[in-house]
């Protein structure tokens, strides 16, 4: 399966970094690279990003993708952005339900199962974002939560599910620099590939990507892993050279 690289920026942008990032970027990336490579960054953004693109054609294989979506389709909800507002601009993705939203935004299973059905509607990718905290994980409730969080999208999404990507991500890894073992990260790659499967007949194509302090240093070792198809990348991916060392990792 082709691996997927998919940067998660969070709330760091300007317009001038954006630019300086963007062209090492380009400086760096060949111009069909030979894995998938998106960019989630902020909303407000997103039209710099697709004039950026047309003057750099280096990055004309790499994909737009947005942090987040509403789980509404349009009208009275302000400060929400919608899948058709994203999709305007040439989404290919988005980020629904990273731990951040779940933790600060009390974002539910089902808000995030929402959230999916409007990108999938919109023929926009959700990246679908579950993982334990540590306690959790203490409590050997790894299993159960994941496959908690990833049953609710598969519920309201049914026959779309092989449309999605799904990203473990361990709430204790993000941004922590603690980053899971890759066996332990397979082994819970393997749970969902079998959940996805017993869901759906298709459910083979589904990329499930690794999140959580992947860096230039680990990557390789984790998308090694049979089930490891990519990984999303918050820290790491504002830095052009980290980030280009992971796409590399990818693409070999
Ligand atoms: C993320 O925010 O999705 C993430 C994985 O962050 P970091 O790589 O910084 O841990």
């Amino acid at each position: 399966m082709t691996a997927l690289i998919a940067a998660n920026w969070k709330m760091n942008a300007s317009l001038a970094g954006n630019e300086a990032l963007l062209s090492a970027l380009a400086a760096g990336i060949a111009s069909k690279p030979a894995c998938d490579v998106a960019l989630c960054i902020p909303a407000p953004y997103l039209a710099q990003f697709v004039a950026l693109v047309s003057q750099l054609p280096a990055l004309a294989g790499v994909a737009l993708g947005a942090q987040d979506v509403s789980s509404q389709p349009s009208g009275a909800f302000t400060g929400e952005v919608s899948a058709a507002m994203l999709k305007d601009f040439g989404c290919r993705y988005a980020i629904v339900g990273h731990s951040e939203r779940r933790q600060y935004h009390g974002e539910t299973d089902a808000l995030v199962a929402a959230k999916a059905q409007q990108a999938l509607a919109q023929g926009i990718t959700p990246i679908v974002c579950v993982g334990e905290t540590l306690a959790e994980r203490d409590a050997g409730r790894t299993t159960e939560v994941v496959k908690r969080q990833l049953a609710a999208v598969i519920q309201a999404n049914g026959h779309c599910i092989s449309e999605i990507v799904v990203a473990y991500e361990p709430v204790w890894a993000i941004g922590t620099g603690k980053t899971a073992s890759p066996q332990d990260a397979q082994a819970v790659h393997a749970v969902l590939r079998a959940q996805l499967a017993a869901a759906s007949a298709n459910a083979s194509r589904v990329k499930i990507i690794y999140g959580g302090s992947m860096n230039a240093a680990n990557a390789a070792m984790l998308l090694a892993q049979p089930d490891i198809d990519g990984g999303l990348v918050g820290g790491a991916s504002l830095k052009a050279i980290d980030f280009l060392s992971i796409v590399s990792a990818a693409c070999a």
